[in-house]
């Protein structure tokens, strides 16, 4: 099967199209640096026929009963789900990832397709009394138009499901623009899609540079919804480009993480969660758990066992390794430098912050797993997301202190404590500001039918997937119905 890598050539897929353009770039297998695809980069005039394509095809989808468009995405999830083998190794090559985990994420998002075709028998509006006796009032969901889905690269069969599902049970027509990282799979998961009855130009994948092709999709007249997973800087930029013809955003952006370490905790098995979070999938999770805040009673003692936990973990893309590399030689280069000030600012590694160099790896982009203290909470390796395995450890005295460094971030997506207390839990569940919460278990994102999202600088208060999603995807319409009793 991994033959046929080398000659994938991935375009974008216009009404069920490849639609081929000059202008090409490798796409690497992040594990060993080679070239296993070609991706061919859209230009304007391709997006300018996506979305085109798009808006010609939207009215006849929205046409279609809900119902039927649930029954269309089940097929697609039935297909996906019989090509699962396929697909996770494609996002096993393309990713970085043991076959193992690439499976998991094929599970995850055939779970999510599912939940959001069976919204098509439940997209519900609501009834309301009325001011008067002789009306009636009601809202209906009815479709944005055409969404711009943007996505990142970290989980990528599970980041299309979240974002293209949605949109189309809701009635709207598509554009997608995959990470540039990982094209392979959303080409594939497309093709799928269509194959199974979605209409060609209803799901349409532009394929190219988030720089380049990025701004023109977020700011397009033709776009009524955009919706963006990625990082908080390229959010503050679509945010700006789709603000000025005040479209709809929704904007699923970074974390910095924090998870609680109490002296009443079960320590070996925070450590286990607190390994889990900080470096699963590489720490390529906007959940990810990279502020580890423990209480001083047991801090020498927890980071004796989180440090083992580190030491231990295997890389690799073997099943049975605990993590492969981060996504590109450029995310790897960022975090290698920010290990570095953080040192040279006083901060102390404890274990990793180095590429990994063994034989079989070290042409990969891995980094080990990275322990670090002393860092003060405003510097800068305590407030940026690196979005790799990096996690550092604080020191607290009181449980006051605990959740005032934990609500200390620009970013508030996930939060997570160890204790016993009850009263503790409860506690933090209210005053931890963020859009998660967990307690003895890790800092980590939703289920499909759970809404996920944070505050301050991880979104701009939206929240997918879930029930919650279609309002993101659809808009409110108030029916009113008058009747004159005098004509009966
Ligand atoms: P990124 O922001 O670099 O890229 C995300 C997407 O945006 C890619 O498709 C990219 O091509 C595109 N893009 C890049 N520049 C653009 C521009 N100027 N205009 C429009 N689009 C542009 O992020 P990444 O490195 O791929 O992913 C990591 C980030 O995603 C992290 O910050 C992580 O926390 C976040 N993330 C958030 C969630 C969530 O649900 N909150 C989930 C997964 C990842």
């Amino acid at each position: 099967m991994l033959d046929r890598f080398s000659a994938i050539d991935i375009s974008s897929l216009i009404g069920g199209e490849a639609v081929k353009s000059a202008r090409t770039a490798p796409v690497l297998n992040p594990h060993d640096g080679r070239e296993i695809a070609r991706l061919r980069l859209a230009d304007a005039a391709i997006v300018e026929r996506a979305m085109k394509t798009a808006r010609a095809a939207q009215s006849a989808w929205a046409l279609i009963p809900a119902v039927e468009r649930g029954r269309i995405l089940h097929r697609a999830c039935n297909l996906i789900e019989a090509r699962g083998d396929e697909l996770s190794a494609l996002v096993a090559k393309e990713a970085g990832k043991a076959l193992a985990h690439a499976k998991g994420e094929t599970g995850a998002a055939v779970l999510c397709g599912r939940f959001f075709a069976g919204e098509g028998q439940r997209l519900f509006g609501r009834t309301m009394p009325t001011g008067a006796p002789n009306k009636s009032a009601m809202t209906v969901r009815e479709p944005c138009g055409v969404a711009a889905l943007i996505t990142a690269a970290n989980t990528p069969a599970p980041n299309f499901a979240w974002k293209v599902f949605p949109a189309l049970i809701c009635g709207n027509a598509v554009v997608l623009k995959p990470s540039e990282d990982t094209p392979i799979s959303a080409d594939f998961m497309a093709r799928a899609l269509i194959e199974a009855g979605v209409p060609a130009g209803v799901l349409n994948v532009v394929q190219g540079l988030g720089a380049e092709v990025g701004p023109l999709i977020a700011s397009h007249a033709e776009v009524d919804v955009v919706s963006f997973t990625g990082s908080t800087r390229v959010g503050r930029m679509i945010a700006r480009e789709a603000g000025e013809s005040l479209k709809k955003v929704s904007l699923e952006l970074g974390g910095k993480n924090a998870m609680l370490v109490c002296d009443d905790a079960d320590l070996d098995k925070a450590a286990q969660w607190a390994a889990a979070s900080a470096f699963s999938n590489a720490g390529q999770r906007c959940a990810a758990g990279s502020r580890i805040i423990v209480m001083a009673g047991v801090y020498d003692i927890f980071r004796e066992k989180f440090v083992a936990k580190a030491k231990a973990m295997k890389l690799g893309v073997d099943d049975g390794c605990d993590f492969g590399p981060v996504i590109n030689e450029r995310q790897l280069s960022n975090m290698l430098a920010a290990v570095a000030r953080a040192e040279q600012a006083g901060a102390r590694v404890l274990t990793g912050g180095k590429r990994a160099d063994a034989p079989g790896l070290r042409d990969g982009f891995y980094m080990t797993p990275t322990i670090i203290e002393g860092a003060p909470a405003d510097a800068e390796i305590s407030c940026t997301e690196l979005f790799g395995p990096i996690a550092n450890l604080y020191k607290v005295s009181a449980f006051d202190e605990a959740l005032a460094l934990v609500n200390n971030s620009p970013y508030g997506l996930t939060s997570c404590i160890h204790t016993k207390s009850f009263d503790r839990a409860i506690e933090f569940s209210r005053r931890a500001s963020a859009g998660v919460v967990v307690v003895n278990a890790g800092t980590f994102g939703s289920e499909p039918h759970m809404p996920f999202g944070g505050v301050r600088s991880s979104g701009n208060g939206t929240r997918e997937p879930g029930t919650e999603a279609l309002d993101v995807y659809t808009e409110l319409k108030d029916v009113y119905f008058i009747t004159e009793p005098g004509r009966l």
